[in-house]
């Protein structure tokens, strides 16, 4: 416990640190390594560098960073997101899927034809690939793992499953 305090001394908070990764467990300090600190549920590897309260994915390109501020880690390199940020994500999942679903409004396959179903299915995946697009951003941009979180929510399933 006191390896605990150790690492994680460096920074002010009144409760246990959310891995901001995965944002479901809980960093704790490992054992003989010095500045080093893991995930119980997504069981990944941070450094910490106390001085600066920054928080570091080791095994990541491009690195990826955190800064306490006190509260909870933020994205280090994050800028407020602009209205024309928004804008152009929408029009990413919006113009598309419009083209797309206009033309298959307006050219329809003869009804019964062995195709008729490709136009309103070719539709839906151009919007779902594209908001797709546009979510993976979101995450890369807020450096938010949705794999990370789903293995860490697939842990604590099970752990309490195996505690009942
Ligand atoms: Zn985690």
């Amino acid at each position: 416990m006191s390896a605990v305090v150790s690492s994680l001394s460096a920074l002010r908070y009144d409760r246990p640190l959310r891995c901001p990764l995965c944002r479901i467990g809980v960093l704790v300090d490992l054992a003989l390594m010095i500045d080093s600190l893991g995930c119980r549920l997504c069981d990944r590897l941070f450094s910490l560098d106390g001085r600066q309260n920054v928080l570091t994915l080791v095994d990541s390109l491009p690195a990826l960073r955190w800064q306490w501020n006190g509260r909870n880690w933020t994205a280090q390199h994050a800028q407020m997101v602009r209205t024309s940020d928004k804008i152009v994500a929408a029009a990413l999942v919006i113009l598309p899927t419009a083209v797309i679903g206009l033309c298959a409004y307006f050219f329809r396959p003869t009804p019964g034809s062995p195709l008729a179903w490709l136009p309103p299915v070719w539709t839906v995946l151009t919007f779902l690939c594209h908001t797709g697009c546009v979510l993976l951003a979101v995450s890369s941009y807020y450096q938010f793992s949705p794999s990370a979180c789903g293995r860490a929510l697939g842990r604590l399933v099970r752990i309490k499953a195996a505690s009942k």
